[in-house]
């Protein structure tokens, strides 16, 4: 069910009920922190291992102080410089937060989300949430309020019309005075760079020890998908099949061999096609392609988040 009451959603959280909320990165699927059957749900209605830690979402760097041992200065100056907004910080964890939150690491996932809904929602409640992505485990990150009424019909869901940024928070941690990025996300590494220096990335896919959950496959479609430089040699080799191109700018070709042609960003700009990248696999998919053949974007920026994401929807 989806509504805009938000006296109905907190009530909901109240009672332990998971309920859908907007964000400007994707809707989440949220909960009490303080609350661990509530927390349970989170994880078995998304079907999520427990292994892979929550992101508790705040209404103020205060509340995100409350729940910490340490906010180191790094910390301090992303936050002041990027909350409310999609950077999500690791810091180590006081005893208000259950293991349950953080999968038993010593540390937490923290964020103000900036979306007008989410926060008038905080700060209505006497606790933070915990809101990761309101899909089920592995599948298409949702951007809008049909989308997690898709997966989950029985949900309360707020609605807060198509996410802004699109795509999910980049997601650092910190290792005495070395910032360390663990999720490409939102804020690209160069703006984060600008305020705090050079980072270290620490996002290859061996790296899942350090920042667990992070699967290889994951956002994908029910059908196949490659990404690729050179979209249009890709589709020269592929026969027998319906397939879905999702260009950068501009459709490079018109083919019978394509059934749907779609274009992330006519205005060119990477900001638009994060916008737009999780919406255009969503509809892809209700058309029912087999295969969906991305064009890579430039590796550099916002690029790179969503190429990052193109290649977990890739991976079998
Ligand atoms: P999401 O699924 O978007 O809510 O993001 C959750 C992701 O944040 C997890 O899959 C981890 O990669 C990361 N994460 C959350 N908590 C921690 C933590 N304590 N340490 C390292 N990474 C974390
Ligand atoms: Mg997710």
């Amino acid at each position: 069910m989806i509504t805009t009451d938000l006296t109905l959603i907190k009530q909901q959280l109240e009672q332990g009920e998971v309920v859908g909320i907007p964000t400007e990165t994707v809707y989440g699927i949220a909960a009490n922190i303080f609350d661990e059957q509530a927390i349970d749900k989170i994880f078995s209605t998304k079907k999520r291992p427990n292994s892979n830690p929550l992101i508790v979402h705040v209404k103020s760097i205060e509340q995100a102080k409350s729940l910490v041992l340490d906010f180191p200065k790094k910390a301090e100056l992303l936050a002041s410089r990027f909350w409310p907004g999609p950077l999500t910080l690791i810091l180590p964890k006081n005893k208000l937060v259950s293991d349950k939150v953080s999968s038993n690491q010593p540390t937490v996932a923290i964020r103000i989300p900036n979306h007008e809904k989410a926060l008038e929602l905080l700060n209505m409640l006497d606790f933070p949430i915990a809101a990761p992505s309101a899909n089920p485990y592995n599948r298409i990150s949702p951007t809008r309020s049909s989308h997690v009424e898709n997966y989950f019909p029985q949900m309360a869901i707020l609605e807060g019309g198509h996410c802004t940024a699109g795509v999910e928070s980049t997601i650092l941690s910190f290792e005495g005075d070395n910032v360390l990025l663990l999720r490409h996300g939102a804020i690209s590494i160069e703006e984060i760079e600008a305020v705090v220096g050079r980072i270290s990335d620490r996002t290859a896919f061996d790296s899942t020890h350090i920042s667990p959950g992070r699967s290889k496959k994951h956002y994908s479609p029910l059908c196949d998908l490659i990404i690729s430089y050179e979209p249009l040699f890709v589709l020269s080799a592929i026969q027998h099949k319906k397939v879905g191109m999702l260009w950068f700018n501009q459709v490079k070709i018109d083919s019978p061999k394509v059934s749907v042609n779609k274009v992330l960003a006519p205005s060119g700009t990477f900001k638009e096609a994060a916008a737009n990248m999780y919406d255009s696999l969503h509809q892809l998919e209700k058309e029912g392609v087999d295969l969906i053949i991305v064009e890579r974007l430039p590796n550099h920026g916002l690029g790179r988040t969503i190429n990052d994401r193109f290649e977990r929807a890739a991976a079998k």
